[in-house]
């Protein structure tokens, strides 16, 4: 059988061979020693299905890098880039075009608040490191906190900020940057026994941070609504909305950082609507448009938009609002709209997701945890649930992941990895029938995991 790119499997085969060989002969990869590397192929995708370089389809649990918010090729969006491309491809920043300001007016439309200012990058990190540059340009002050368990990026002041392992090799000491702990009740640094605890506890330790460092030198507090890469910590009550205080008192700018949070997938069209607090600024990219063509962007409130009313904003990018990319934007939020996207993560998460994971950690010893909300769930495997010692240490992996992993790929299954979690991220477009396919699947893999539990 042909895959959905019309390839036959032995075209296929041929053309991933080939495709494998240059590979490894001439791309360097991200985050990776290159010797070991075996990547592999994929030859086509569609919805919620990926195909490798031997025809074998695989669901994918991962949505890629968490970005495949649409799904693969969805028709809409492939058909506006196909439009566009026949009219415009490319165009210099300083000119209008109409991609750009209708994918502006359109994200506009799902900020909160008045965030309605839409600066465009090509990604995500360089949606951070503009957040942080207008919010130091702001305040007049250097300093960024930023929380232990993140991720934001991987240019230099986007990696700093990142509280992982990434930042080490390419922390110098000067970045400005001053990590603190958010909460995280599961592995409570604060000797906390419940949600509301932690939330007191977290916030009165961002207080003390303040407080230690001064007030007067903090521009912006930088944190992932809900942190994705790091563990998938949903804030507690109260939390954000603390934090929102402390920003208030101290005249500090608040970043959101909604680069994997937004755009439908937690299943509100930000993150930070599942609390009800507004931020100053939002950095976005992935499932803007499900990075069909690479595109970020940060949107702004009035007031800090005002600082550059009459004073030269000092940063620019060649791509910035792409037609190809902001038209992808543009069919990406309308195709949302009209075939109920959102909602339809809210409901896989609250229907299908939430209560079928709960239900594997009620079977299989080696679940310490699950959480999340939307399409967006991370799964905790530990040794041992008295102790909660992660079944890999963090920043590394073991043999219990590795093994555990590869025998839900082999089954059919992509899932996302990091450390001793996996993380169960499909499309916002995933159907009933395709995750209870993928939480069967994982059922069977995780009994690898639970030969390692002590
Ligand atoms: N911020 C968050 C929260 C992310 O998850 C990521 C990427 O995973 C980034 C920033 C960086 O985005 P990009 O890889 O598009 O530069």
């Amino acid at each position: 059988m042909s895959l959905p790119n019309g390839l036959t499997p032995d075209t296929a085969r041929a053309q991933a061979a080939r495709a494998y060989e240059l590979d490894r002969k001439h791309v360097f990869h991200s985050w990776s020693a290159q010797a070991a590397l075996k990547p592999m192929v994929i030859s086509a995708a569609q919805g919620s299905y990926v195909w490798d370089g031997d025809g074998n389809r695989l669901l994918d649990f991962s949505s890629q890098m968490v970005n495949t918010n649409i799904g693969h090729q969805h028709p809409k969006v492939v058909a506006a880039i196909q439009e566009q491309a026949a009219k415009l491809c490319t165009i210099a920043p300083g000119y209008v075009n109409d991609a750009r300001s209708e994918a502006a007016r359109l994200i506009a439309e799902h900020t909160p608040g008045e965030l309605n200012r839409i600066f465009f990058t090509n990604a995500g990190a360089d949606a951070v490191e503009h957040a942080v540059r207008m919010a130091r340009l702001h305040t007049g002050r250097p300093k960024v906190l930023a929380r232990y368990r993140s991720y934001h990026g991987g240019t230099e002041t986007a990696v700093n900020l990142t509280g992982d392992p990434r930042r080490w090799p390419n922390d110098h000491g000067n970045s400005g940057v001053v990590h603190f702990f958010g909460p995280f009740l599961y592995r409570s640094q604060f000797y906390a026994g419940t949600e509301a605890e932690e939330s007191q506890r977290a916030l009165e330790h961002l207080e003390q941070t303040i407080a230690l460092e001064g007030p007067d030198t903090i521009a912006a507090i930088i944190l992932e609504s809900v942190p994705g890469t790091a563990g998938i910590m949903v804030p507690p009550p109260g939390y954000l909305a603390g934090v929102r205080e402390l920003c208030d008192r101290h005249g500090i700018v608040f970043i959101a950082d909604e680069v994997m949070a937004g755009f439908g997938r937690t299943g509100k069209w930000f993150a930070i609507d599942n609390f009800d607090v507004v931020p100053d600024l939002i950095t976005f990219a992935k499932g803007v448009n499900s990075g069909y063509v690479p595109l970020g962007g940060v949107a702004i409130a009035p007031h800090i938009a005002a600082t550059f009313d009459n004073r030269v904003y000092p940063g620019g990018l060649t791509y910035s609002g792409h037609p190809l990319a902001t038209a992808a934007a543009v069919a990406t939020v309308n195709a949302m709209r009209e075939e109920g996207i959102v909602e339809n993560a809210a409901d896989i998460g609250a229907r299908v997701i939430g209560p079928g994971l709960r239900e594997l950690a009620e079977r299989h010893p080696s679940i310490g945890e699950v959480r999340g909300l939307g399409v967006f769930w991370a799964v905790e495997l530990v040794r041992d649930r008295e102790t909660r010692e992660p079944l890999a240490p963090y920043g590394g992996t073991s043999p219990a992941m590795t093994e555990t992993v590869a025998a839900a790929k082999a089954a059919g299954l992509l899932l996302f990895v990091n450390f001793n979690r996996l993380h169960v991220v499909p499309p916002c477009t995933i159907t009933e029938g395709e995750t209870k396919e993928g939480l069967a699947i994982l059922d069977q893999a995780l009994t690898i995991a639970d030969g390692y539990t002590t």
